[in-house]
């Protein structure tokens, strides 16, 4: 997928998520509905959790294909900013329905780019799996990144890093903005996310 056509999914995700959400709110509230703008793009449920990972699991996201449903999970002790690009990382995972098939445990992580350490990976995956309280043979596809990136992976990380930077303003705080404007860096990334309907991300 191109930058362009990246730029084009999240602002059709971002019409969606607009629906159901005055802008800014608060950074989970935003990211659920970008979930499910993703689930109604795709026609199946798309579900966020937060959860803690592990330190040494050097995982930051996964994304659970259950065939009917998925599941992103989130680091939630980290900043919201770097949440966004998690979401968008899984986001883009969950649309393109594929996910690497590694060691027997089928699941996508988003490790924090550091050479991956799949016992760890493995535990954390089984802990989220307990606590939702799935089998590891509901779990269709899960993909793990590891330090060779694959085109997947690549385009994964791309559309993270365009998503948080086109829906950073939606959240409250320093970030937040209302009506676009050009006379800020912020305000021009924004315009070039316009899709060509002209409807604001
Ligand atoms: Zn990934």
């Amino acid at each position: 997928m191109s930058t362009k056509e990246m730029k084009l999914l999240i602002s059709a995700l971002g019409e969606e998520a607009a629906k159901e959400l005055q802008r800014p709110a608060e950074p989970r509230d935003v990211m659920r509905q970008f979930c499910r703008a993703m689930s109604v793009r795709k026609g199946r449920l798309i579900e966020l959790k937060f959860y803690s990972f592990p330190p040494d699991a050097g995982v930051s996201g996964l994304c659970l294909d259950l065939g009917d449903r998925s599941i992103i999970v989130v680091e939630e002790a980290t900043a919201s900013e770097a949440q966004l690009v998690i979401v968008g990382h899984e986001l883009k995972h969950a649309d393109m329905g594929t996910g690497h098939h590694a060691a027997g445990m089928p699941a996508a992580a988003r490790t924090h780019g550091t050479l991956q350490q799949p016992e760890a990976v493995r535990r954390a995956l089984q802990q989220i799996l307990d606590e939702y309280d799935l089998t590891s043979e509901a779990v269709l596809t899960v993909s793990a990144r590891d330090h060779c990136a694959d085109e997947h992976e690549i385009d994964a990380e791309t559309f993270g890093l365009l998503f948080a930077a086109a829906v950073r303003p939606w959240i409250r705080g320093r970030y937040a903005q209302g009506p676009v404007s050009d006379a800020t860096v912020e305000g021009r990334i924004n315009l070039s996310l316009l899709s060509r309907g002209g409807t604001l991300l």
